[in-house]
C-alpha cells in the first residue's frame, strides 16, 4: 500500500480551473496523484475519456508528479488494483458534502482501508463545474475563465454549435 499516491477520481467532462487546483495542491502533499477518469458505460459523456485525458494531460503539462488513467467499475476495485489508499475529492458546496460524505462512506465500508480526503475548493472556484462548462461553450459563450488557459480555445471549438447546413 502506498501512502504517498493519491487517486483523485472523476468526471472530467472537462476538466475546469476548480479541478486543476485540487491537482495542484494535492501534488504537493503527495508523490504522485493519479487522476483516474470514470468511465461510465451507462452514462456517455460530451466528451471521449481519451480526450477527456488528452484536456487533462494539456492542463496538468506543468505538475511534475501527475498521471492519467481511466477505469471502469467500482473505485474501490480500481484503488485495490493501484494498491492505492488515499482518494481526492474536492468539496465545493453543503450540496457536495452531502454526496460525497455518503460516497466516502459507502467505500469505507467496502474497502476499510482506503481513505477518501477533501480539499475544499477555493471561494472563487464554488460555482465552477463541467456540466456549467458544458452548458457554456454549446451556447457559444466564454468558456475560458473557468478551464484552463491552455486548453480553452480546444474545449470552446469542441463545444460550439456546428451551424447548420
Ligand atoms: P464526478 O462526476 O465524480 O463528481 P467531477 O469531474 O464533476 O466528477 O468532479 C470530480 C471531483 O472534483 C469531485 O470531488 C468534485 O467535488 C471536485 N470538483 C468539481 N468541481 C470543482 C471545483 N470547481 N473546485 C474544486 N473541486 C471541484
Amino acid at each position: 500500500m502506498s501512502e504517498k499516491l493519491c487517486v483523485f477520481p472523476g468526471s472530467f467532462d472537462p476538466v475546469t480551473i476548480g479541478h486543476l487546483d485540487l491537482i495542484e495542491r494535492a501534488s504537493r502533499l503527495y508523490d504522485e496523484v493519479v487522476v483516474a477518469v470514470l468511465h461510465n458505460p451507462a452514462k456517455q459523456g460530451r466528451f471521449t475519456v481519451e480526450k477527456r485525458m488528452e484536456l487533462l494531460a494539456k492542463a496538468c503539462a506543468h505538475v511534475p508528479n501527475v498521471s492519467f488513467d481511466h477505469f471502469e467499475g467500482l473505485l474501490v476495485d480500481y484503488m485495490n488494483a493501484r494498491n492505492a489508499r488515499v482518494v481526492l475529492r474536492g468539496l465545493r458546496t453543503a450540496r457536495d458534502f452531502e454526496t460525497e460524505c455518503q460516497m466516502a462512506q459507502f467505500n469505507l465500508q467496502m474497502a476499510p482501508g482506503v481513505e477518501t480526503l477533501f480539499l475544499a475548493a477555493k471561494p472563487e472556484h464554488t460555482h465552477i463545474s463541467s456540466s456549467a462548462v458544458r452548458e457554456i461553450g454549446m451556447f457559444g459563450g466564454d468558456v475560458s475563465p473557468y478551464v484552463p488557459a491552455s486548453i480553452a480555445q480546444e474545449v470552446a471549438r469542441l463545444l460550439k454549435p456546428q451551424p447548420k447546413r
